[in-house]
């Protein structure tokens, strides 16, 4: 069932998605090669605590194994989704994407970005560009009277030009008091198909997106989720509000690409 969200209710979603691209901002700030990602999930549960907010991922039930332990979840490379932080010091050259959630006020937020760590190959680069750029396109999309199919349609015509492959088994999904809500939003599809958007619909659009093949295998910890060829594989994260006939986007990259421009 959807539930389409107030006015005053799209305010709390842009709260708690604030907070979570301030989380994504401090974490911007210490990506370098020697950190850990066990480092920046305690910077990251800190600094979502310290602002009177939940991390939603910190405990998130598995059906097919323990709880996730962490509040975030950090990709590093090959990792495509679900990577659960761990005591190896990032490389230079790697990229690590954070996902992060927050509950603050009834609402949730959840945003993702993938980081540089140093100075990465142009090739990988390219595939952040172009997975970041397949979230704005799908976001250019999420008019009042589009439908779920010209979001999933924006990101899989982009990447698959670019030579990439797209994750089908994973998806974005409506977002509000739970963090997964309906509908789903695939990362592929047909213009014009799927359910139409409406004013006070909340989704996160989420692009996962491979470098090479886009079947995945699942880690030993029963989290963590990999491209089954080793290639890299970026993901990026919004989630927005259909307001007053276009996409508001709740969560903001802003602080994160200023920290960027600074470190180049
Ligand atoms: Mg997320
Ligand atoms: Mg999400």
């Amino acid at each position: 069932m959807i539930y389409l969200k107030t006015d005053e209710e799209i305010e709390l979603l842009r709260k708690a998605n604030l907070l979570v691209s301030g989380t994504l901002a401090e974490i911007a700030k210490i990506v370098r090669p020697g950190i850990t990602t066990l480092e920046m999930d305690a910077l990251a549960e800190q600094y979502i605590r310290d602002n009177g907010a939940v991390p939603t991922f910190k405990g998130f039930p598995n059906p097919n194994g323990p709880a996730f332990p962490a509040s975030i979840c950090t990709s590093v490379n090959d990792v495509v989704v679900h990577g659960i932080p761990d005591s190896v010091p990032l490389k230079e050259g790697d990229i690590v994407s954070v996902d992060c959630g927050t509950y603050i006020d009834g609402f949730c937020g959840d945003s993702c970005y993938t980081f540089c760590v140093g100075e990465v190959a142009p090739e990988v680069k390219t595939l952040l560009e172009v997975t970041k750029r397949s979230l704005y396109l799908a976001i250019e999309q999420s008019n009042a009277g589009n439908r779920l199919g010209d979001i999933g349609f924006a990101v899989q015509s982009y990447c698959e030009r670019n030579g990439y492959g797209v994750v089908r088994e994973f998806v974005g999904h409506g977002i509000g008091h739970e963090m997964h809500e309906d509908p789903q939003v695939p990362n592929y599809g047909s213009r014009g198909t799927g359910k139409q958007l409406k004013n006070g619909l909340c989704i996160a659009i989420e692009p996962m997106i491979t470098m090479g093949s886009n079947k995945l295998r699942m880690l030993p910890d029963r989290w963590g989720v990999v491209t089954s060829d080793g290639k890299p594989a970026a993901h990026f994260e919004h989630t927005i509000a259909i307001h007053n006939g276009k996409a508001d986007i709740m969560s903001s990259f802003e602080e994160i690409e200023k920290i960027e421009r600074q470190q180049n």
